[in-house]
Protein backbone atom coordinates (compact mmCIF):
# COMPACT_ATOMS: atom_id res chain seq x y z
CA UNK A 1 0.00 0.00 0.00
CA UNK A 2 1.34 3.45 -0.67
CA UNK A 3 0.75 6.24 1.23
CA UNK A 4 1.42 10.14 -0.93
CA UNK A 5 0.76 13.12 0.40
CA UNK A 6 1.26 15.46 -2.29
CA UNK A 7 -0.77 15.79 -5.96
CA UNK A 8 2.22 14.81 -8.07
CA UNK A 9 2.63 11.63 -6.04
CA UNK A 10 -0.57 10.71 -6.24
CA UNK A 11 -1.06 11.67 -9.75
CA UNK A 12 1.64 9.19 -10.59
CA UNK A 13 0.70 6.33 -8.82
CA UNK A 14 -2.71 6.70 -10.60
CA UNK A 15 -1.79 6.98 -14.03
CA UNK A 16 0.77 3.66 -13.02
CA UNK A 17 -2.36 1.83 -12.07
CA UNK A 18 -4.70 3.16 -14.90
CA UNK A 19 -2.05 2.11 -17.61
CA UNK A 20 -1.62 -0.81 -16.46
CA UNK A 21 -5.14 -1.19 -17.71
CA UNK A 22 -6.54 -1.10 -14.41
CA UNK A 23 -10.22 0.61 -13.38
CA UNK A 24 -9.52 2.61 -10.02
CA UNK A 25 -12.41 3.48 -7.46
CA UNK A 26 -12.35 6.18 -5.06
CA UNK A 27 -13.16 6.36 -1.35
CA UNK A 28 -12.86 9.81 -0.20
CA UNK A 29 -13.26 10.18 3.92
CA UNK A 30 -12.47 12.38 6.85
CA UNK A 31 -10.72 9.25 8.82
CA UNK A 32 -11.68 8.06 11.93
CA UNK A 33 -12.61 5.19 9.83
CA UNK A 34 -15.35 2.93 11.19
CA UNK A 35 -17.19 -0.39 9.76
CA UNK A 36 -19.15 2.26 7.48
CA UNK A 37 -16.22 3.16 5.23
CA UNK A 38 -15.01 -0.71 5.29
CA UNK A 39 -18.26 -1.41 3.83
CA UNK A 40 -17.52 2.04 1.38
CA UNK A 41 -13.68 0.55 0.67
CA UNK A 42 -15.33 -3.52 0.15
CA UNK A 43 -17.93 -2.16 -2.05
CA UNK A 44 -15.70 0.13 -4.00
CA UNK A 45 -13.21 -3.54 -4.76
CA UNK A 46 -16.72 -5.44 -6.44
CA UNK A 47 -16.49 -2.10 -8.81
CA UNK A 48 -12.97 -1.83 -10.01
CA UNK A 49 -8.97 -3.53 -9.76
CA UNK A 50 -7.75 -0.90 -7.11
CA UNK A 51 -9.39 0.95 -4.43
CA UNK A 52 -7.66 4.33 -4.14
CA UNK A 53 -9.01 6.26 -0.27
CA UNK A 54 -8.24 9.92 0.74
CA UNK A 55 -8.00 10.65 4.57
CA UNK A 56 -8.71 14.66 4.81
CA UNK A 57 -10.12 16.45 7.67
CA UNK A 58 -11.48 19.53 5.13
CA UNK A 59 -11.77 22.51 6.88
CA UNK A 60 -13.76 24.55 4.07
CA UNK A 61 -16.69 22.40 5.01
CA UNK A 62 -17.19 22.81 8.85
CA UNK A 63 -18.97 26.13 10.20
CA UNK A 64 -16.99 28.35 12.78
CA UNK A 65 -18.97 27.00 15.72
CA UNK A 66 -18.45 23.33 14.48
CA UNK A 67 -16.38 20.96 15.42
CA UNK A 68 -13.28 21.36 12.90
CA UNK A 69 -10.83 21.21 16.30
CA UNK A 70 -11.82 18.55 17.86
CA UNK A 71 -12.84 16.13 14.94
CA UNK A 72 -11.64 12.64 15.41
CA UNK A 73 -7.75 12.20 13.63
CA UNK A 74 -6.95 8.55 13.78
CA UNK A 75 -4.55 8.19 11.44
CA UNK A 76 -1.79 5.32 12.40
CA UNK A 77 -4.89 3.05 13.42
CA UNK A 78 -6.98 4.32 9.46
CA UNK A 79 -4.05 3.40 7.62
CA UNK A 80 -3.66 -0.23 9.14
CA UNK A 81 -7.62 -0.63 8.33
CA UNK A 82 -6.56 0.64 5.16
CA UNK A 83 -3.85 -2.08 4.53
CA UNK A 84 -5.79 -4.95 6.15
CA UNK A 85 -9.12 -3.67 4.02
CA UNK A 86 -6.74 -4.29 0.29
CA UNK A 87 -6.14 -0.34 -0.50
CA UNK A 88 -3.62 0.37 -2.87
CA UNK A 89 -3.34 4.24 -2.38
CA UNK A 90 -4.32 6.12 0.56
CA UNK A 91 -3.84 10.06 -0.40
CA UNK A 92 -3.26 11.76 2.93
CA UNK A 93 -2.67 15.83 1.68
CA UNK A 94 -1.87 18.38 4.10
CA UNK A 95 -4.25 21.86 4.04
CA UNK A 96 -1.25 23.42 1.89
CA UNK A 97 -1.22 21.01 -0.67
CA UNK A 98 -5.27 21.45 -1.07
CA UNK A 99 -6.08 25.11 -0.63
CA UNK A 100 -2.21 26.42 -0.35
CA UNK A 101 -2.76 28.01 -4.27
CA UNK A 102 -5.91 30.28 -2.58
CA UNK A 103 -9.26 31.11 -4.02
CA UNK A 104 -8.86 33.93 -6.20
CA UNK A 105 -11.92 33.12 -8.91
CA UNK A 106 -13.96 30.91 -7.35
CA UNK A 107 -16.89 30.67 -4.98
CA UNK A 108 -19.60 27.95 -5.05
CA UNK A 109 -23.04 28.58 -5.13
CA UNK A 110 -25.31 25.59 -4.94
CA UNK A 111 -28.73 26.45 -6.51
CA UNK A 112 -30.86 23.72 -5.90
CA UNK A 113 -30.74 20.57 -3.51
CA UNK A 114 -29.16 22.67 -0.27
CA UNK A 115 -32.50 24.56 0.94
CA UNK A 116 -33.29 21.55 3.88
CA UNK A 117 -31.78 19.08 5.20
CA UNK A 118 -27.97 19.79 6.12
CA UNK A 119 -27.96 22.51 3.17
CA UNK A 120 -30.79 24.11 5.76
CA UNK A 121 -28.60 23.89 8.60
CA UNK A 122 -25.48 24.11 7.76
CA UNK A 123 -24.52 27.38 6.19
CA UNK A 124 -21.38 26.47 3.84
CA UNK A 125 -21.53 23.11 4.44
CA UNK A 126 -21.99 22.11 1.11
CA UNK A 127 -20.25 24.03 -0.60
CA UNK A 128 -17.30 23.33 1.40
CA UNK A 129 -17.63 19.58 0.09
CA UNK A 130 -17.96 20.94 -3.15
CA UNK A 131 -15.12 22.33 -3.46
CA UNK A 132 -13.16 19.45 -2.09
CA UNK A 133 -14.25 16.72 -3.61
CA UNK A 134 -14.46 18.92 -7.55
CA UNK A 135 -10.55 18.98 -6.27
CA UNK A 136 -10.14 15.55 -5.40
CA UNK A 137 -12.06 14.71 -8.59
CA UNK A 138 -9.73 16.39 -10.48
CA UNK A 139 -6.20 15.21 -8.74
CA UNK A 140 -7.29 11.37 -8.50
CA UNK A 141 -9.16 11.11 -11.98
CA UNK A 142 -10.89 7.65 -10.60
CA UNK A 143 -13.15 5.49 -12.81
CA UNK A 144 -15.60 5.18 -9.95
CA UNK A 145 -16.13 7.27 -6.70
CA UNK A 146 -17.92 5.69 -4.03
CA UNK A 147 -20.02 7.02 -0.94
CA UNK A 148 -22.45 6.42 1.47
CA UNK A 149 -26.09 6.54 1.44
CA UNK A 150 -25.61 8.01 5.24
CA UNK A 151 -24.93 11.38 3.83
CA UNK A 152 -27.81 11.25 1.09
CA UNK A 153 -28.01 14.58 0.44
CA UNK A 154 -24.34 14.80 -0.02
CA UNK A 155 -24.66 11.92 -2.68
CA UNK A 156 -27.43 13.61 -4.77
CA UNK A 157 -25.14 16.94 -4.65
CA UNK A 158 -21.90 15.22 -6.15
CA UNK A 159 -24.22 13.57 -8.44
CA UNK A 160 -25.50 16.85 -9.80
CA UNK A 161 -21.78 17.98 -9.41
CA UNK A 162 -20.56 15.48 -11.97
CA UNK A 163 -23.29 16.15 -14.37
CA UNK A 164 -22.44 19.98 -14.50
CA UNK A 165 -19.00 19.91 -14.41
CA UNK A 166 -18.35 16.76 -16.88
CA UNK A 167 -16.33 14.40 -14.63
CA UNK A 168 -15.82 11.20 -16.59
CA UNK A 169 -16.51 8.76 -13.68
CA UNK A 170 -19.71 6.62 -12.07
CA UNK A 171 -20.72 7.23 -8.73
CA UNK A 172 -21.66 4.18 -6.67
CA UNK A 173 -24.08 4.78 -3.09
CA UNK A 174 -23.20 2.24 -0.58
CA UNK A 175 -25.61 1.68 2.19
CA UNK A 176 -25.35 2.72 5.55
CA UNK A 177 -23.77 0.81 7.74
CA UNK A 178 -25.06 0.11 11.82
CA UNK A 179 -24.24 -0.92 14.85
CA UNK A 180 -26.55 -4.13 16.11
CA UNK A 181 -28.21 -1.64 18.50
CA UNK A 182 -29.35 0.34 14.93
CA UNK A 183 -27.26 3.37 15.29
CA UNK A 184 -25.48 4.31 12.18
CA UNK A 185 -22.03 3.62 12.53
CA UNK A 186 -20.24 7.74 12.61
CA UNK A 187 -16.81 8.83 13.20
CA UNK A 188 -18.48 11.55 15.47
CA UNK A 189 -20.03 8.49 17.63
CA UNK A 190 -17.09 8.79 19.39
CA UNK A 191 -18.02 11.43 20.99
CA UNK A 192 -21.19 10.07 22.83
CA UNK A 193 -20.83 9.43 26.59
CA UNK A 194 -22.06 5.81 27.31
CA UNK A 195 -25.24 7.13 28.57
CA UNK A 196 -26.14 9.41 25.53
CA UNK A 197 -24.20 6.32 23.51
CA UNK A 198 -27.12 4.02 24.88
CA UNK A 199 -29.79 6.67 24.12
CA UNK A 200 -28.40 7.35 20.41
CA UNK A 201 -30.63 4.46 18.16
CA UNK A 202 -33.51 5.83 19.29
CA UNK A 203 -33.93 8.50 16.48
CA UNK A 204 -33.32 5.21 14.23
CA UNK A 205 -36.32 3.35 15.95
CA UNK A 206 -38.55 6.34 15.41
CA UNK A 207 -37.94 6.93 11.75
CA UNK A 208 -38.53 3.03 11.26
CA UNK A 209 -41.72 3.69 13.68
CA UNK A 210 -42.80 6.77 11.49
CA UNK A 211 -42.04 4.71 8.19
CA UNK A 212 -44.40 1.94 9.15
CA UNK A 213 -46.82 4.27 9.97
CA UNK A 214 -46.73 6.06 6.76
CA UNK A 215 -46.09 2.59 5.16
CA UNK A 216 -49.76 1.45 6.66
CA UNK A 217 -51.65 4.68 5.83
CA UNK A 218 -51.84 5.33 9.61
CA UNK A 219 -50.74 9.02 9.98
CA UNK A 220 -49.84 11.91 6.88
CA UNK A 221 -46.09 12.61 7.42
CA UNK A 222 -46.39 16.23 9.03
CA UNK A 223 -48.59 15.14 12.10
CA UNK A 224 -46.60 12.01 12.68
CA UNK A 225 -43.17 13.13 12.40
CA UNK A 226 -44.06 16.14 14.85
CA UNK A 227 -44.88 12.93 17.42
CA UNK A 228 -41.20 11.91 16.83
CA UNK A 229 -39.76 15.11 17.41
CA UNK A 230 -41.51 15.25 20.59
CA UNK A 231 -40.90 11.73 21.71
CA UNK A 232 -37.45 12.68 21.13
CA UNK A 233 -36.88 15.85 22.81
CA UNK A 234 -38.67 14.06 25.95
CA UNK A 235 -35.67 11.79 25.96
CA UNK A 236 -33.02 14.37 25.99
CA UNK A 237 -32.63 14.73 21.98
CA UNK A 238 -32.50 18.17 20.47
CA UNK A 239 -34.05 18.03 17.20
CA UNK A 240 -32.43 19.83 13.91
CA UNK A 241 -34.80 18.44 11.52
CA UNK A 242 -37.02 14.96 11.10
CA UNK A 243 -39.13 15.05 8.15
CA UNK A 244 -39.87 13.24 4.47
CA UNK A 245 -38.17 14.08 1.16
CA UNK A 246 -38.60 13.78 -1.89
CA UNK A 247 -36.07 11.68 -3.52
CA UNK A 248 -34.47 14.14 -6.22
CA UNK A 249 -34.93 17.58 -5.22
CA UNK A 250 -34.16 17.50 -1.55
CA UNK A 251 -37.37 19.18 -0.08
CA UNK A 252 -40.13 18.27 2.51
CA UNK A 253 -43.11 16.24 0.81
CA UNK A 254 -46.36 16.08 2.86
CA UNK A 255 -48.62 14.19 0.18
CA UNK A 256 -47.21 11.08 -0.20
CA UNK A 257 -48.20 9.09 -3.40
CA UNK A 258 -48.71 5.26 -2.99
CA UNK A 259 -45.42 3.39 -4.95
CA UNK A 260 -43.29 6.32 -4.67
CA UNK A 261 -39.72 6.15 -2.91
CA UNK A 262 -39.22 8.53 -0.02
CA UNK A 263 -36.46 9.67 1.76
CA UNK A 264 -37.17 10.15 5.86
CA UNK A 265 -34.15 11.71 7.03
CA UNK A 266 -33.49 13.07 10.75
CA UNK A 267 -30.88 15.27 12.56
CA UNK A 268 -30.80 15.47 16.01
CA UNK A 269 -28.30 16.81 18.97
CA UNK A 270 -27.44 14.52 21.80
CA UNK A 271 -25.37 16.50 24.30
CA UNK A 272 -22.69 18.05 21.55
CA UNK A 273 -22.90 15.01 19.38
CA UNK A 274 -25.02 15.93 15.96
CA UNK A 275 -26.17 12.51 14.44
CA UNK A 276 -27.61 12.27 11.19
CA UNK A 277 -29.47 9.22 9.69
CA UNK A 278 -32.09 8.14 7.02
CA UNK A 279 -34.14 5.17 5.27
CA UNK A 280 -35.14 5.36 2.27
CA UNK A 281 -38.94 3.65 1.89
CA UNK A 282 -41.47 3.24 -0.67
CA UNK A 283 -45.21 4.40 0.20
P1 LIG B 1 -16.80 10.79 6.38
O1 LIG B 1 -15.44 10.24 6.68
O2 LIG B 1 -17.70 10.84 7.56
O3 LIG B 1 -16.74 12.06 5.57
O4 LIG B 1 -17.49 9.72 5.43
C1 LIG B 1 -16.86 9.24 4.27
C2 LIG B 1 -17.84 8.42 3.48
O5 LIG B 1 -18.32 7.34 4.29
C3 LIG B 1 -19.09 9.22 3.06
O6 LIG B 1 -19.42 8.85 1.72
C4 LIG B 1 -20.14 8.77 4.02
O7 LIG B 1 -21.45 8.83 3.51
C5 LIG B 1 -19.74 7.32 4.26
N1 LIG B 1 -20.25 6.81 5.53
C6 LIG B 1 -20.15 7.38 6.75
N2 LIG B 1 -20.79 6.64 7.68
C7 LIG B 1 -21.32 5.58 7.02
C8 LIG B 1 -22.11 4.44 7.42
N3 LIG B 1 -22.49 4.25 8.69
N4 LIG B 1 -22.46 3.54 6.48
C9 LIG B 1 -22.09 3.73 5.18
N5 LIG B 1 -21.34 4.76 4.73
C10 LIG B 1 -20.97 5.67 5.64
Amino acid sequence: MKVVETIKDIREAIKGLQLEGKKVAFVPTMGALHGGHLSLFRLAKKHADEVVVSIYVNPEQFGPTEDFGSYPRTLERDLEFCEQEGISVVFTPSDEIMYGIGKKFMSIEIEELNAYLDGGSRPGYFQGIVLVVNKLFNIVQPNVAVFGQKDYQQFQIINQMVKEFNHDLSLVMAPIERADDGLALSSRNAYLSNEERKKAPLMYQKMKQAVNKIQNGLLVPKFLLEEQQQELEAKGFKNDYLNVFSMDRMAPVSQLKKGETYLIAGAVYLGKTRLIDNIIFEC
